[in-house]
């Protein structure tokens, strides 16, 4: 026999399999030998009240075994097999090549950027020197924005595909079984780069292809068909279809797709501020309590706030975390956020962010809302005074337009420097943010507050542009053997719906066979 069973647990009882056991025994009412086992099927904190408890599904059996766990999926030798290009090795292009391996098609993947163990010296440039390498940074490399991501993976975006299929490739590929229970499932930018590295070789050993350094600089059209892309300006690579996985931050792509007369779409987005607490300002507000209990992980949060007609979110809250710098041109400033597994920094940080409508950029041009998004990047450059020095203010000065004295200790590398950010951000972002975090402040006890400090700007929260596919298809309306691909085509928001757009698109591609 199985039944599904919930229990609460107090934060200390959550490891101690004999408490779990004995309340299994208790809500089956069964002999304690006749239960041989269980699974737990889903873990979250429930923290509405004083007493914070974890609650937690499990699966008992009860007369029967438990069965095994079944090994990492194996996958059939495509070398000699239909190829499928794949522009880019984010979370997208990487999950469609290995749902390309499972289709028993060959990808070709054409990464712009470094493997994840090279580009780890142009990060350290970054931070330290403030020199952001344009092929090669928080965006673009091997696994692409994923790689140094916080790995936070949960999506609201279950409609599209199988996001259990998602995290079951992740724990494949070294990641706890723990993400497939957690209700907030998080990787860590730590253990990030060793999955993607696995990924890799997962794919190199069924006979795909993965490409460092092969920046896609045009398309090969040939009467509304795509046959291939050209790469560097002087190579060429063929396939059967072409999927576009460049994420949100290859302005270049975009820029392509529009001088070569490809539809491509303006498309609203959200544009703020990362916000950073000390985490113990997170942690009490959140467990009702000055201390967190060690069982507990640091503290999350999400705030929303409608403000007129404008929505003002919180957006990647990273528990103990880092405000990474996430330019991929030069003279921009563009911040967002990363924790490590163990979420053991002494921060807070959340992207804030109000929507943007296309109705706020007047015209018509595609690439308006793209020009809007680089026009405020390199206006925080400038205020920040260069080297990617962020400028930063502390919130309740921002709100009451007073330029900050000094700033409070930060974690974001390359340096801050006190600015007043409502001359940075247009009008109408900062006079929603103003009126929202007071708002805020009322919801969560000590979040308004100047020892918070605001950074400019969370500006890439999803892609500016959309380029138009196919509902079925999933093939460009003017060129048949594109796949517009995750994030950077307005279809994804994430690393696990990128991954499942990816996987999407690689399915599509498999069904012209
Ligand atoms: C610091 C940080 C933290 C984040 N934290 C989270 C998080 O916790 N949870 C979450 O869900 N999401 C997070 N994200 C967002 C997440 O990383 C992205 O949503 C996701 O990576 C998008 O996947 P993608 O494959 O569509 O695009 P990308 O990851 O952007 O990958 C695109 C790839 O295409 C390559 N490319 C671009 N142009 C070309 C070209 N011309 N030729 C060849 N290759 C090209 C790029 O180099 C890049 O590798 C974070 C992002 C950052 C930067």
């Amino acid at each position: 026999m199985q039944r599904d069973i919930e229990i609460s647990l107090l934060p200390h009882e959550v490891e101690q399999n004999e408490v779990i056991r004995a309340r299994l025994v208790a809500a089956l009412q069964v002999e304690p030998a006749r239960l041989t086992g269980h699974q737990v099927l889903k873990r979250s904190i429930d923290a509405r009240s004083r007493r914070v408890v974890f609650r937690l599904m499990l699966r008992a059996f009860v007369d029967e075994p438990v069965p095994l766990q079944q090994g990492p999926a194996t996958y059939p030798d495509v070398r000699s097999k239909t190829e499928v290009i794949i522009v880019g090795a984010g979370p997208a292009g990487l999950f469609a090549a290995i749902q390309c391996l499972e289709s028993g098609l060959k990808p070709v993947v054409l990464e712009r950027g470094k493997d994840v163990k090279q580009r780890r010296r142009d990060l350290a440039a970054i931070n330290k020197e403030g020199f952001v390498n344009t092929e090669s940074n928080y965006c673009f490399g091997e696994g692409g924005a994923g790689t140094y991501s916080d790995g936070k993976l949960y999506t609201r975006s279950n409609k599209r595909g199988d996001i259990n299929k998602v995290l079951q490739i992740f724990v494949d590929h070294g990641a706890t079984g723990d993400i497939l229970v957690d209700a907030r499932p998080h990787i860590g930018t730590n253990k990030l780069p060793h999955i993607i590295t696995a990924m890799r070789e997962t794919i190199l050993n069924a006979g795909g292809e993965i490409l460092f350094g092969k920046k896609v600089t045009d398309l090969i059209l040939n009467q509304g068909r795509i046959s291939g892309v050209v790469v560097n300006h002087n190579e060429e690579y063929t396939g059967h279809a072409v999927i576009l996985a460049t994420g949100h931050s290859a302005r270049d792509i975009y820029e392509l797709l529009h001088a070569r007369n490809i539809l491509i779409e303006a498309k609203p987005f959200a544009l703020g501020l990362r916000i950073e607490h000390p985490q113990q300002v997170i942690d009490t507000a959140q467990y009702h309590s000055a201390a967190r209990s060690e069982f507990l992980p640091p503290a999350y949060y999400s705030l929303v706030e409608q403000v007129g007609s404008r929505g003002v979110f919180s957006f990647c809250m990273c528990p103990g975390g880092i405000i990474a710098p996430c330019a991929t041109g030069e003279e921009e400033i563009v911040v967002n956020g990363w924790s490590p597994s163990k979420r053991n920094n002494p921060f807070a940080n959340s992207g804030t962010v109000v929507q943007i409508t296309l109705d706020d950029v007047v015209g018509y041009d595609p690439l308006r809302m793209l020009n809007f998004q680089s026009e405020i990047e390199k206006a925080a450059f400038q205020a920040g005074g260069g080297n990617l020095v962020a400028p930063a203010q502390r919130m309740i000065d921002f709100v009451q337009g007073k330029l900050s004295v000094d700033l409070p200790v930060n974690s974001y590398l390359p340096g801050t420097r006190s600015a007043m950010l409502d001359q940075i951000l247009p009008d109408f972002i900062a006079k929603s943010l103003k009126a929202a975090l007071p708002v805020f402040g009322k919801k969560m006890r000590g979040y308004y507050s100047n020892d918070a400090i605001l950074v400019g700007v969370e500006s890439r929260t999803s892609s500016a542009v959309r380029i138009p596919r196919d509902k079925e298809s999933l093939q460009h309306p003017q060129v048949r053997g594109l796949y517009p691909c995750a994030e950077g085509a307005g279809y994804a928001g994430g690393i696990v719906s990128a991954a499942i757009d990816g996987m999407n698109c690689a399915l599509a591609v498999a069904r012209t066979i």
